[in-house]
């Protein structure tokens, strides 16, 4: 049963990396691919493409380059759409035996709330990842010691969320991508940064190792410009969403909590095993705020299978 499953999930592969460039569509995978979609209609066609999109980066996450291609004329006897469920079925299994992978973000510090963000880490002894605000760090005296404290604490890795934080004039702000670099780049500078790991203000956008996502046209000249320069971007898979009146988280910890454990178990989210959570550090000023972010954590933590891990590590493939 084993073997016969191997047969058909290597068979996949070849039918899906035939998918995957153009230029490899020859003989007999041809031939598959056209039976095979040709009674389709174009939505159908598309829904399909996306499918083997996902199903590749699935894959892609198990190292799929340890897998041998078996000779193409054998793919004539497999059905490709039952042959590519049973391979997704197989790669599910997989990965749900690996660890999953927590990215506890929190954007805009220094500000109120940075400093107890900086004590639930160590408290709760999880790793947790600061996009800075560079002009924040120079607002006070208090607010340059919340910084000193991050960058002083080894659970906590700082990373780059512009100077100005386009001033929260985002449109205008990414209408000039050099003015938008050199933003980053006096930030790098000025809290003297030591990844070049960007979140852009204002937008969730990734672009990393040949992984490119833009969710607004208005930001995606200043992401390649930054991709050029040498820095990664890094976007979000769920939002733990601020009242922008009160201050105080908008979603429940169950919410929060249950979404997080969805999306890992129904690989939703960009890399499979790897959710990347946007917080802000003023969602925690006070204490019911502290008090949720550290129910979360400990609701988190039951799951023996979920580490917290620094984005600097992302994604963990295995
Ligand atoms: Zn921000």
């Amino acid at each position: 049963m084993l073997k016969k499953f191997l047969v058909v999930g290597v068979a996949v592969v070849s039918i899906l990396a035939a998918f995957s460039s153009c230029n490899n569509i020859v003989g007999s995978t041809k031939k598959i691919l056209n039976d095979s979609t040709e009674v389709n209609k174009e939505d159908d066609k598309l829904v399909q493409k996306q499918d083997t999109v996902k199903l590749m980066d699935l894959l892609d996450s198990l190292n799929r380059g340890k897998i041998v291609f078996p000779p193409l004329d054998s793919l004539n006897k497999i059905d490709p759409k039952i042959a590519k469920r049973q391979f997704r079925d197989s790669i599910y299994r997989e990965l749900n035996k690996k660890e999953k992978h927590i990215y506890l973000t929190f954007d805009d510090g220094p500000l109120i709330g940075s400093r107890a963000i900086d004590s639930i880490a160590t408290s709760k002894s999880v790793k947790i990842n600061a996009f800075l605000v560079g002009k924040h760090a120079n607002m006070s005296k208090r607010l340059k010691n919340d910084y000193q404290r991050y960058m002083n604490n080894p659970l906590v890795e700082c990373y780059n969320h512009s100077y100005t934080h386009a001033n929260n004039r985002f449109h205008v702000f990414y209408s000039n991508p050099d003015a938008a670099v050199n933003d980053f780049e006096k930030c790098e500078e000025d809290l003297a940064l030591k990844h070049k790991i960007i979140r852009m203000p204002g937008r969730n956008i990734w672009l990393f190792d040949g992984t490119r996502r833009i969710d607004l046209s208005s930001g995606s000249q200043t992401a390649d410009l930054l991709g050029v320069h040498g820095y990664k971007i890094y976007g979000w898979d769920v939002e733990w969403k601020i009242n922008g009146l009160s201050g105080n988280p908008v979603q429940s910890v169950n919410e929060i909590y249950t979404r997080i454990k969805n999306m890992l178990g129904n690989k939703s989210t960009l890399k499979p095993n790897n959710v990347v959570l946007l917080m802000h550090d003023d969602m925690f000023q006070n204490k019911k705020g502290q008090a949720l972010l550290s129910s979360l954590i400990d609701s988190l933590k039951q799951h023996k299978d979920y580490k917290f891990d620094f984005m600097s590590q992302y994604p963990v493939k295995y």
